[in-house]
């Protein structure tokens, strides 16, 4: 699943290359797209922004119109220059904005809507969702107050839930945790107002980190002294995630691997320094 900073990142890579430029094609094979872009057409109309919001794209239009785009599991966005050949078949194109440098692509979204500005702020899905960690207001008390609201889950879970805490995924969830030194499986209603700010403090940081990386896509969290620029090798990157049984790197013991409830996500941690 990518996780917030990627698609941060991805969003940041397409305004970069499509803000103030004119559409001059849209292409789509989803219906209730094509029917929009009948109706309104996009083509004419200027690209005025890209912008995250927690695992959404959000690619403004001149003209009230936003294409929302959803990445969960294996959507992904790609940035070609005209004529170039795509790196994905063109069977898993869902929808293609073409500009005069750019041309940019969307893969495999499994949610693809177009929205004015007014059906955007009645989008459940959005609206519904928690404070985005990569967000420059961020709060990390208010976040971990609204985490707070429901004691009744694993921290590891409630770190996944998009309406408590925008933007950490699987891997950041298990990365995070193990920064906080709190156990993954731990009940929400069991952690301390200064457990749980740590924990946002840390998603902050380390999601931070990756945003601001810019030595590629490769998702960076351990800064261990064997670390040396463009060393990309993951397994020497992340503290916990995909370790299970290899060594701690702060106390050696074995990273613990466990299928979380209730979608049985796998989680990874140190039973000796996570508490
Ligand atoms: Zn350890």
């Amino acid at each position: 699943m990518p996780e917030g900073d990627t698609i941060f990142r991805a969003a940041r890579t397409l305004h970069r290359a499509l803000a103030g430029q004119t559409v001059t094609r849209f292409e789509t094979q989803l219906a209730h797209l094509a029917r929009t872009d009948t109706d309104t057409p996009i083509a004419g109309r200027t690209v005025d922004s890209v912008e995250a919001t927690g695992k959404w794209i959000h690619m403004r239009f001149s003209g009230d119109l936003t294409l929302v785009t959803h990445m969960l599991m294996s959507g992904s966005w790609h940035i070609y220059r005209p004529g170039e050949p795509w790196k994905v078949g063109r069977h898993r194109m869902r929808a293609v904005v073409h500009t005069a440098p750019f041309v940019a692509v969307a893969f495999d979204v499994p949610i693809a809507e177009f929205h004015t500005a007014d059906t955007l702020r009645r989008h459940r899905s959005v609206t519904r969702l928690g404070p985005d960690v990569l967000a420059a207001g961020f709060d990390a008390e208010a976040a971990a107050a609204r985490i707070a609201m429901r004691p009744d889950l694993e921290i590891g879970v409630a770190l996944l839930d998009q309406s408590l805490i925008a933007g950490i995924g699987n891997v950041f969830k298990s990365e995070v945790s193990f920064a906080a030194g709190v156990n993954p499986f731990r009940m929400v209603a069991s952690l301390s107002a200064s457990e749980l700010q740590a924990l946002m403090i840390n998603a902050r940081r380390l999601l931070l980190a990756n945003v601001t990386d810019n030595s590629g896509d490769g998702i960076v969290t351990y800064f261990g002294l064997r670390r040396t620029t463009g060393r990309s090798d993951p397994s020497e990157n992340l503290w916990v995630y995909g370790r299970g049984g290899e060594p701690c790197r702060k106390c050696g013991s074995p990273i613990q691997y466990r299928k979380q409830k209730p979608d049985a996500r796998g989680t990874y941690w140190c039973a000796r320094c996570q508490f």
